[in-house]
């Protein structure tokens, strides 16, 4: 195994300001191929910065294109940044590191992302014509010249604007994330549904959940939505295509970090990468196409006691609503209550700790039965 590379590529360092006198922090962005070149792929990790397999995934993958480099097989502009969370790495408490939310103000690092396309809709106004491609050009000058009228007031709100100002413009947006215990899985919005499933075949995802606006304005959200309501604002007399296919991947487990997984995620990354046209002559989609369901129908079970908890079945395993899955048990009680699927489908994700507390949610079962509205995402 090899333990030491030299980077072929110059990194781009972009400091963020640092809350405090005496501290500063960098993001770390990595490209290859020209600026300017299309398509632009956007690849990050690690925003919830207790999830490695993801940015594991991206240290293999930026070997795989250095070399396709030296071949002159890049073609398209890839962007990655392989640790988008330089301040919740640093969070630790008692020992564990904390990850999803920042330690200031308990806010979702995968949350509230500026809404594109409110800050630069009325800047649009008598400026789009009957092109789509150059509707997308004149949009996409709009967003740079939004982001530029940001004054982000808290480091999390910096961070927040450093990682969309890299992103906004590419063609394609893959968000790296992992969960509890789970399948390998993805979220994305109806617009481009081949792309999904070619992204699904690519990386072996067993679920695709569909929803256009899922809440929260996310980092993947936040690249899909503007471009929906812009055509809602402007679509009746100006053409404006879906000009942006962004993802939230779901790779697999917060333990399942192994240099032998990663590899393989590289490889389907790749896959992904020439799929799109960015890369020449990468690997062919080696997996079957995921199957897509409704965000609204993944349904969560909620423990109805906190106890001790054991699992019957394991995530991938098919459920029927009512089945007992599993099991929290008060030993000082002596009480035992079943978990039970909420829904028929597929048990995509189980809890990760063997201890709960009431009212945590335990496991998600996707089905194809809509069961929710409004806030759809695990906060
Ligand atoms: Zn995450």
């Amino acid at each position: 195994m090899q333990t030491q590379t030299v980077p072929q590529t110059v990194p781009q360092t972009v400091p963020l300001s640092g809350p405090s006198p005496g501290t500063t922090r960098t993001l770390t962005r990595h490209h290859w191929g020209k600026t300017g070149a299309r398509p632009k792929v956007y690849l990050q990790a690690g925003l919830h910065a207790d999830e490695m397999p993801g940015p594991l995934a991206l240290y293999h993958l930026m070997t795989l294109l250095d070399a396709a480099d030296a071949e002159d097989r890049i073609v398209g502009h890839v962007v990655i940044v392989p640790l988008a969370n330089p301040i919740g790495l640093s969070e630790w408490l008692l020992h564990k590191p904390v990850g999803r939310r920042d330690l200031e103000g308990a806010q979702n690092f995968n949350r509230g992302y500026p809404d594109l396309a409110a800050l630069a809709g009325d800047g649009l106004e008598g400026k789009l014509g009957p092109d789509p491609a150059e509707n997308i050009r004149i949009i996409r000058e709009g967003f740079a010249e939004a982001l530029t009228g940001i004054t982000p007031e808290t480091e999390v709100d910096e961070l927040r604007l450093r990682l969309i100002e890299g992103s906004f413009d590419a063609d394609h947006v893959l968000d790296l994330h992992c969960d509890h215990h789970a399948v390998m899985h993805l979220y994305a919005s109806s617009a481009a549904p081949g792309t999904a499933d070619l992204l699904g075949r690519c990386v072996g995802a067993t679920l695709a959940l569909i929803e256009d606006l899922s809440g929260g304005n996310a980092f993947d959200e936040a690249h899909t939505a503007p471009w929906r309501a812009l055509q809602a604002r402007f679509g009746d007399l100006h053409p404006i295509p879906d000009a942006c296919f962004s993802t939230t991947l779901e790779y697999r487990g917060q333990q399942d970090v192994s240099d032998g997984v990663a590899i393989g995620d590289a490889e389907g990354l790749m896959a992904f990468l020439s799929g799109v046209g960015a890369v020449i002559g990468g690997p062919d989609p080696v997996h079957r196409g995921p199957e897509a369901a409704p965000l609204a129908g993944a349904v969560e079970f909620i423990a109805p006691m906190g106890g001790i908890v054991t699992w019957i079945t394991k995530p991938g395993d098919r459920v029927t609503d009512g089945q007992v899955i599993g099991h929290v048990t008060d030993p000082a009680t002596r009480l035992r209550l079943p978990i039970t699927a909420p829904t028929t489908g597929l048990l995509f994700r189980q809890e990760l700790w063997t201890s709960c507390l009431k009212g945590q949610g335990l496991c998600h079962v996707a089905g194809q039965e809509l069961r929710r509205q409004g806030e759809l995402l695990s906060n």
